[in-house]
C-alpha cells in the first residue's frame, strides 16, 4: 500500500492562523508552584568561580559535596587538564564505540583496588550508575526492597527496571526482611544509601547484608556521601562494616563529592562489571565520561589515598560544627538543620547567604512534606574558627524565621 502524505503546502499551517501555544500550562504551573514555596529558580543562581574563589570573595561554601576541597587542588587540576589534553575535550563516542581510553581503564582498576572490589565500571555519572546498576541486576520476574532514605537515582533505577518494589521505612531492617520472606519472584535485590544523602546518618548495613544474605538476595550499597568520609582511609561504610568484597553485595559511588570531579562508578565482581558492559543502558547509550574528570579524579583518588588522616579530619570538623550549631548528630560530612516550612527554609538560607555563607536549602519534593531544612555540607579545608561563624549565623538564621 502506498502512503499518501501531504505536500509541504499542505502542512503548513497560515502565520495566522491564530496559532496555540500547547506550553502555556506551564505558566500557571510554575505560579502554583511558587504559591506553594517551592520554585527553585530563585536559589538556582548563578555560582561566581570555583569554590577557590568564593572563599577569596569572603563566602564560605558549605553548600556543595566537595567535602575534602578536592575540586580545587592544584594538583587535580593539572591531572584533569593533562588528561584533556592528551585525550581530547570529549570521549567522543560511548564506551563501547572508541569512548574507552587508557585513562577510564586505569581509573577503575585503581577504585577497584581502593574500594576492596575485584572490578568497578565507571559511567558518566553517580545517577547513571544506579540507573544502569539496578536496571541490569532486576527485572520484570524480580523484586526489589527499596530502602525508603533512596537517593532519587536509586529510586528511578527501581522505576525503569518494572521489578516489583517494596519501599520500606528507612533503616527499617525487620522491614527488609519480611519484605524478602517467602517472596515468589525469581530474585531479589535489596537497595539503600550507605549515608542518607539529605541529613547525612548512616544506614545499618551491616544488618541490612545479613538480612540480605539469609534470604539470598544481593546489596546495592550506594556510598556516594561515604566515600572520603567514613570507613579506613576512606573507602566508606561497607569497608567500615568490613565487607569489602563481601558476595552479593554491589557498590556505587561517585567522584563528584570527595572526589571534587565528576563521574559514577559502580564496584563488584569482575562478572557485574562484564554484565553491566552487556546489559546497563545508561552505561551503552551514553557517551564516555569526559577524560579531564576522570583525570582529575584519579588524581583526587591518589591525593586521597596518600593521606588517609584527611576523612578523619573532616568528620572531627563535622563533629565540631555540629556541636556548635546545635545539630542532633554528624554522621557523615553532612548536617541538616531542619525549619519546616518552605519559604521560611528559602528565608533562613537567604539570611545565610546574605552573609557570606552559601548553605543548601532542600524542599519537596527533595525532603518529606513538612520538613525543609537547611543542609549544610562541611569540608575538610575549612578552619575551626570558619565553621563556628557557621554554625553561629545558621543559628541566627533559624532563630529569625522561628525554627527554633
Ligand atoms: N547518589 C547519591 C546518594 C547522591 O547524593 C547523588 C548526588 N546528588 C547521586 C547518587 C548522583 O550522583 P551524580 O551527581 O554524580 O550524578
Amino acid at each position: 500500500m502506498t502512503a499518501v502524505y501531504p505536500s509541504v503546502e499542505q502542512q503548513t499551517a497560515p502565520a495566522d492562523a491564530g496559532r496555540t501555544d500547547p506550553l502555556a500550562w506551564l505558566a500557571a504551573e510554575t505560579a502554583a508552584t511558587a504559591a506553594a514555596g517551592l520554585h527553585r529558580a530563585p536559589i538556582a543562581r548563578r555560582c561566581d568561580g570555583p569554590a577557590g574563589d568564593r572563599s577569596q570573595q569572603g563566602l564560605v561554601d558549605v553548600a556543595s559535596n566537595d567535602y575534602l576541597g578536592l575540586s580545587t587542588h592544584p594538583e587535580v587540576i593539572a591531572a584533569g587538564q593533562g588528561a584533556l589534553a592528551r585525550w581530547g575535550a570529549g570521549s567522543t563516542s560511548s564506551r563501547l564505540v572508541v569512548g574507552t581510553t587508557q585513562a577510564h581503564l586505569d581509573f577503575e582498576d585503581a577504585l577497584a583496588d581502593f574500594l576492596g572490589t575485584p572490578a568497578a565500571l565507571l559511567f558518566s555519572s553517580g545517577y547513571l550508575a544506579n540507573v544502569g546498576a539496578i536496571t541490569a541486576l532486576a527485572g520484570s520476574e524480580d523484586l526489589i526492597v527499596s530502602d525508603g532514605g533512596s537517593h532519587a537515582s536509586l529510586i528511578d533505577g527501581c522505576r525503569l527496571s518494572r521489578a516489583q518494589v517494596v519501599v520500606v521505612p528507612r533503616g527499617d531492617v525487620q522491614a527488609v526482611r519480611a519484605a524478602l520472606a517467602g517472596h515468589a519472584r525469581r530474585r531479589a535485590l535489596v537497595v539503600t544509601d550507605s549515608i542518607y544523602s539529605i541529613d547525612g546518618r548512616c544506614a545499618p548495613i551491616a544488618e541490612l547484608y545479613d538480612a540480605a544474605q539469609d534470604f539470598g538476595a544481593t546489596l546495592l550499597v550506594d556510598e556516594a556521601h561515604a566515600l572520603g568520609v567514613r570507613g579506613p582511609g576512606g573507602r566508606g561504610v561497607v569497608a567500615e562494616a568490613g565487607l569489602s568484597g563481601a558476595p552479593g553485595l554491589v557498590v556505587t559511588t561517585v567522584a563528584s563529592k570527595s572526589l571534587g570531579a565528576q563521574g559514577g562508578i559502580v564496584a563488584g565482581p569482575a562478572l557485574l562489571r562484564e554484565h553491566l558492559i552487556d546489559r546497563a543502558r545508561s552505561f551503552i547509550f551514553d557517551t564516555g565520561l569526559n577524560p579531564a574528570a576522570v583525570g582529575a579524579a584519579h588524581r583526587a583518588l591518589e591525593i586521597l589515598r596518600a593521606d588517609p588522616g584527611l576523612p578523619q579530619r573532616l568528620r572531627a570538623s563535622a563533629d565540631l560544627f555540629a556541636r556548635a550549631a546545635g545539630a542532633e548528630v554528624s554522621e557523615s560530612a553532612v548536617v541538616s538543620l531542619i525549619v519546616g516550612d518552605p519559604a521560611a527554609a528559602v528565608a533562613a538560607a537567604q539570611y545565610c547567604r546574605d552573609r557570606g555563607i552559601l548553605v543548601g536549602c532542600f524542599r519537596p519534593p527533595s525532603v518529606p512534606a513538612g520538613t525543609s531544612r537547611l543542609r549544610v555540607t562541611v569540608r575538610a579545608d575549612l578552619s575551626a574558627a570558619e565553621l563556628t561563624r557557621v554554625a553561629e549565623v545558621v543559628d541566627t538564621a533559624l532563630r529569625r524565621v522561628g525554627a527554633r
